[in-house]
């Protein structure tokens, strides 16, 4: 028997452009000159698909060293690079269960508190790790006041990090907090790379940029801040086709809960992309699409499997299987985003299983 197919023909995709993936790469270097950018590549990616990604990094912006939450995405992450040259980070660190994943995979744990550096130590004496310290964002992290006895424990500490809280808001004041904290903290750790910026610290200037970037969104196209910024490249489209049309007249009410209420006659095309596939149902009677060019506003609520736009006054009227756009080159990620009470990472990592990836 043969497999079933695992794509729908006649559903949702997202064109993910790997060129445009390779220009934000090559921006962001450009941006922090003295330091090396490295790539967030927790959560498949982004949920855009570690393979693929990684691929275009390693082998077209020869990208040398790779970030992840978890040891397993680590030891994924290095079967699929087949090379053991690239660093691969873990953000998570060792636990006794773990321990042997890193070993194994080659992958370094980044260290977040006095009980991991000891288990390090103790297990795997000199092999380099990094080290996370807490200056202010209150959730992974060692804090500040454990930093003397992590650094007494003579570990190999090649990395030395933190994370910025409100790197959304480059001129909220805990950013040059953290920045100060930070730089207190690296003097324990002379021999180690240091890396405070995110993709927000990246594009906020030098102060922020030390030795390592871990860009993640900004490489995905979206903006780290709440506005865009015109430096990124757009990366990820999500389309859908158009299955049905209709004609309304008025007095006549659209999808569950009749929230759209029609008060003259209304042309109603419906898409074939729904919350199912990661599409919020915030965006319903709010958000728009764009079809061949121009913007059609979502007409009631979204759900699972369809949405259905209003296309009474397009001067050019859809037909079936035209495509809509609800995100990418013709409409900014984040303005979506903001119309569904998200921002581009919970877009992107929200994609639901039916989306098809199709990698330009
Ligand atoms: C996810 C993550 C990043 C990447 O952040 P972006 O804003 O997507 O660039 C960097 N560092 C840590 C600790 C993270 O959790």
């Amino acid at each position: 028997m043969n497999t079933p197919p695992i794509t729908f023909d006649g559903g949702p995709w997202a064109d993910i452009n790997l060129s445009a993936l390779c220009a934000n790469f090559a921006m962001i270097r450009d941006q922090a000159p003295g330091a090396e950018t490295a790539a967030v590549v927790k959560c498949d990616a982004y949920g855009l698909g570690s393979a693929p990604i990684t691929k275009a990094l390693l082998e077209r912006e020869k990208c040398q060293t790779f970030f992840v939450v978890y040891p397993e995405e680590g030891a994924t992450l290095r079967t699929l690079l087949k090379t053991s040259s690239p660093r691969i980070f873990v953000f998570d660190g060792p636990s006794e269960k773990t321990l042997p994943l890193f070993d194994q995979f080659n992958l370094i744990p980044v260290i977040n508190s006095i009980a991991e550096a000891n288990l390090w130590r103790t297990r795997m004496g000199v092999k380099p790790a990094g080290v996370h310290i807490d200056t202010g964002m209150n959730r992974r992290g060692a804090p500040v006041s454990d930093v003397a006895e992590i650094a007494k424990l003579d570990l190999n500490i090649i990395m030395a990090m933190s994370h910025l809280a409100c790197a959304s808001e480059p001129e909220h004041p805990k950013n040059r907090m953290q920045l100060d904290a930070f730089k207190d903290v690296a003097a324990s750790f002379p021999d180690a790379q240091l890396s405070l910026a995110a993709s927000g610290g990246a594009l906020m200037g030098r102060d922020y940029h030390f030795d390592l970037i871990r860009a993640g969104i900004a490489l995905y196209g979206g903006t780290p801040f709440e506005t865009d910024d015109e430096r990124i490249t757009p990366v990820v489209a999500l389309r859908a086709p158009v299955v049905q049309l209709r004609e309304l007249a008025p007095g006549e009410t659209i999808g569950y809960g009749a929230t759209f209420i029609a008060k003259r006659p209304f042309q109603i095309a419906t898409v074939a992309l729904g919350y199912g596939d990661g599409y919020p149902r915030a965006g319903s009677n709010r958000a728009s699409a764009i079809i061949n060019g121009e913007r059609a506003p979502l007409a009631g609520r979204v759900s699972m499997d369809f949405i259905t736009l209003d296309v009474t006054d397009l001067k050019n009227p859809p037909k079936i299987h035209d495509i809509a756009e609800f995100f990418g080159p013709a409409l900014p990620v984040h303005e979506t985003a903001q119309n569904c009470d998200r921002v581009p990472y919970d877009m992107f990592t929200g994609l639901g299983g039916r989306v098809d990836r199709r990698y330009v």
